[in-house]
């Protein structure tokens, strides 16, 4: 029996090395179902490769074209949000990999775990804006939820055999971005086109910039406190620039494990989607002969502000999260835009946490309007600004 596999966002950089994994195991797994957000072209290509049942298109405005593209194959063609949640919910799908961007993760992963999907998860804005809500519906659903993000999926291997075995903290490696060991006047003048050139991964332009701002590594932190159900206290985060250690757990005897090899994302997404199982793969191994010296530092998270404000919202809980990452989203997109600089992405989350109505114990629809809130106050805030 193959394994049907529903991509949510097959065109960015996780789904196109998932595509390239499912490709090279052609007896163990199919594709059910491919999504996009924009990139018609290559949702066409994609579908009409792998043969899913349904393709959805997010962008309304390229539904005629992916529809007319895709019409003599047997495939059913659907566009915007409504279909995105509903498409995981196919019968035939047994993982639903959710390879998208940002909040939009949210909704059609609620309705996945609600049809009972496993979720191979990509898409860490979910747990960081929802966690709490994630984590409770998995449980209710009996469903499994599988790191696909290299530093998670390093604890998630180091934990194999350990059930009976107490955590007693995790490390989570940081390459440290593209600026590592860079003061604020330096920061203040970098433009997106280096933060852009991340040093050893390449992937989407939003996580490209969050590595640089080191709050993909805050998004992180609270990634991992809602996956292996961690106190902040027991989430250390050390800065190790040739990204060859991937991540550790240290466990109540002192012993510490850790799981490494070279940076390539698609040895953490075949394991989420054929775990327990190891693949064969005939990727790049690493020799300790080319890399004599493995280093490691302390994070300066007083440059990187974003680091130290997931810690602090992680302690706070509630929808503190959802507001530091709707504001994240914003100011990301701002600077991508070259609306504001690097700094002041720090300046824009701080001030949108001070500002925003804090939720201890927030339901759907609080996420919802928090999220939407916090996303209208960053634009303001940017208006003024520029
Ligand atoms: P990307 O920008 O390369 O691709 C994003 C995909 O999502 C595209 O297919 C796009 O069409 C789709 N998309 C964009 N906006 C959408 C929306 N509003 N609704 C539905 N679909 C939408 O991004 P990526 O680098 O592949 O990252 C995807 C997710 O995986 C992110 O949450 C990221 O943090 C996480 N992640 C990525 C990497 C990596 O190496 N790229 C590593 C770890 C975790
Ligand atoms: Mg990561």
């Amino acid at each position: 029996m193959k394994k049907n596999i529903a991509i949510l966002g097959s065109t960015g950089s996780i789904g196109t090395q998932a595509l390239e994994v499912i490709e090279a195991n052609p007896e163990i797994f199919s594709v059910a179902v491919l999504t996009a957000q924009d990139n018609a072209d290559l949702l066409i290509e994609q579908a009409a490769k792998f043969l899913p049942k349904e393709v959805v298109i997010g962008n309304e405005k390229h539904f005629d074209k992916v529809k007319s593209a895709l019409s003599s194959f047997n495939i059913k063609v659907y566009s915007g949000i409504e279909a995105l949640v509903s498409v995981v919910e196919s019968e035939e799908i047994d993982t639903v990999l959710t390879a998208m961007v940002g909040y939009a993760g949210l909704l059609p992963t609620i309705h996945a775990i609600k049809a009972g999907k496993d979720i191979a998860l990509a898409n860490k804005e979910t747990l960081v804006v929802a966690g709490e809500l994630i984590t409770a519906l998995a449980k209710q659903y009996g469903v499994k939820i599988y790191p696909v993000d290299s530093e998670h999926s390093a604890i998630f291997q180091c934990l194999v055999g350990e059930e009976e075995n107490k955590i007693e903290k995790i490390i989570l490696t940081a390459s440290g971005g593209p600026f590592r060991g860079k003061d604020r006047a330096f920061l203040a003048n970098v433009t997106k086109a280096q933060a852009l050139k991340h040093p050893n991964w390449s992937m989407g332009a939003k996580i490209t910039i969050d590595s640089a701002t080191l709050m993909n590594k805050g998004l992180e932190v609270i990634e991992a406190k809602w996956l292996f159900d961690l106190e902040a206290s027991q989430i250390d985060v050390i800065v190790h620039p040739q990204s060859i250690v991937h991540s550790l757990v240290q466990f109540e005897d002192g012993s510490i494990k850790a799981q490494m090899g070279l940076p390539d994302m698609k040895l953490p997404i075949q394991y989420a989607l054929r775990y327990p199982a190891r693949l064969k793969s005939t990727f790049p191994r690493f020799s300790f002969m080319d890399y004599p010296s493995l280093t490691f530092e302390k994070p300066d998270m007083d440059t990187f502000r974003n680091l130290s404000i997931a810690y602090e919202v992680l302690e706070k809980g509630g929808n503190a999260a959802c507001i530091v990452n709707a504001a994240n989203e914003i100011a990301v997109e701002a600077f991508l835009q070259d609306k504001i600089g690097f700094l002041d992405i720090s300046d824009l989350i701080i001030e949108s946490l001070a500002k925003m109505s804090y939720i201890s114990a927030p339901t759907y629809d609080d996420y919802v309007q928090t999220n939407e809130a916090t996303r209208r106050f960053a634009s303001e805030l940017i208006q003024v600004k520029v």
